[in-house]
C-alpha cells in the first residue's frame, strides 16, 4: 500500500443554536450514533461570553475565549484571529496539512462585518442564501452539504474539515423553538448523515482515521432569540467519536475552546505553548 495506515483526519459539523434539551424528543439517528460511539454532553458559555455566534464560533475554532481572539459579537471588528487564527488556518500555515471551511454566514468566510473569522484554509467554500428565509437557509445548508460532501470526497490528502449548518438558528429567530426549528433540526442531522456518508466513501477510508466533532454555539429563548444567560440560550453540546473517545470517556466537564486544542490532539499535534490555548482535550 502507498497509504501510511492510520493516517488521522478530523471533521467538525457546527450547527448554529440547537437547544440541548429539545434533542431527546427528535429524529437525529446520525447525532445519536455519534454519541453512541462517543458522547454527547452540555457545555455552558462561559460568563464572559456573550451567547451569540460570533463569539462562541471564535471560541470554538480559536481553542481561545474572548479575551485573546476579541470577538464579542456578530460583527467581528477589532478581533485577533491573526495571533489567535482557527485550525483550518492554523493547520494550513503552520502544518502544510490540507484543511476546508464551508457555510453560509458571510462572517465566517467573508471579509464582511470585520471576517472572515476562516482566515486561509487550503479550500474556502461560501454559499450565500438567497434569501434571507427559514427556506433560504435550507436551501444553502443543502448546498453547502454538497459542496462539503465533493471536498471530503475529492481531496484524499485532507485532514480537516468545518462545516457549518446555519438554517435551524435562523428558523428559531423567525419562528420561535416550535415545530418548523424541530424539523430543522432534524434536516441538519439529515445532512450530517450526508457527511459521514461522504467520509466513508472515501477511497482510502479503510486506513484512516477518523475523528468527527459535532457542535453548536448556544441556545435559543422559546420564542427565538439569544444573547442572554437563561439555560436555555447558555447552554450548548459538543457530540464526538473517534480513536481515543470512548462511550465510557466522556468527559465531566467540556468547554466550547476545547474543540480546536481535541483537533490538533486527534491530528496528533501537541499545542505550541505560545498558542496560549484556553482548551484541553476532551477529557484531559
Ligand atoms: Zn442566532
Amino acid at each position: 500500500m502507498d497509504t501510511a495506515p492510520d493516517t488521522p483526519h478530523v471533521l467538525v459539523v457546527g450547527i448554529d443554536g440547537v437547544r440541548l434539551d429539545l434533542l431527546p424528543e427528535l429524529h437525529t439517528p446520525h447525532l445519536d450514533a455519534i454519541a453512541r460511539a462517543g458522547f454527547l454532553a452540555p457545555v455552558e458559555v462561559d460568563s464572559a461570553t456573550p451567547t451569540m455566534s460570533g463569539p462562541c464560533w471564535a471560541t470554538i475554532v480559536t481553542g481561545v475565549g474572548v479575551a485573546k481572539h476579541g470577538v464579542w459579537g456578530n460583527r467581528l471588528h477589532g478581533n485577533r484571529l491573526d495571533v489567535f487564527p482557527d485550525f483550518t488556518t492554523r493547520l494550513a500555515a503552520d502544518r502544510g496539512l490540507r484543511t476546508f471551511a464551508v457555510g453560509g454566514w458571510a462572517p465566517l468566510f467573508l471579509a464582511q462585518e470585520g471576517g472572515p473569522l476562516f482566515v486561509a484554509p487550503t479550500r474556502l467554500g461560501y454559499v450565500a442564501p438567497r434569501e434571507d428565509t427559514p427556506q433560504g437557509w435550507e436551501e444553502a445548508d443543502g448546498r453547502v452539504t454538497t459542496d462539503a460532501e465533493h471536498l471530503i470526497g475529492l481531496d484524499e490528502d485532507l485532514h480537516a474539515g468545518f462545516v457549518y449548518l446555519g438554517a435551524v438558528d435562523e428558523t428559531a429567530h423567525f419562528l420561535g423553538c416550535g415545530p418548523e426549528y424541530r424539523a430543522s433540526i432534524e434536516a441538519a442531522d439529515a445532512r450530517l448523515g450526508r457527511l459521514l456518508a461522504a467520509v466513508r466513501r472515501r477511497p482510502a477510508y479503510a486506513d484512516e482515521q477518523w475523528t468527527v466533532i459535532v457542535v453548536t454555539d448556544h441556545g435559543h429563548r422559546d420564542e427565538g432569540g439569544h444573547g442572554g444567560r437563561s439555560p436555555q440560550e447558555r447552554t450548548a453540546w459538543i457530540a464526538a467519536c473517534g480513536p481515543g473517545l470512548s462511550a465510557d470517556a466522556a468527559p465531566p466537564v467540556l468547554h466550547h475552546a476545547d474543540v480546536a486544542a481535541q483537533v490538533y490532539t486527534a491530528l496528533g499535534i501537541t499545542p505550541d505553548p505560545h498558542w496560549t490555548l484556553d482548551g484541553s482535550p476532551f477529557g484531559t
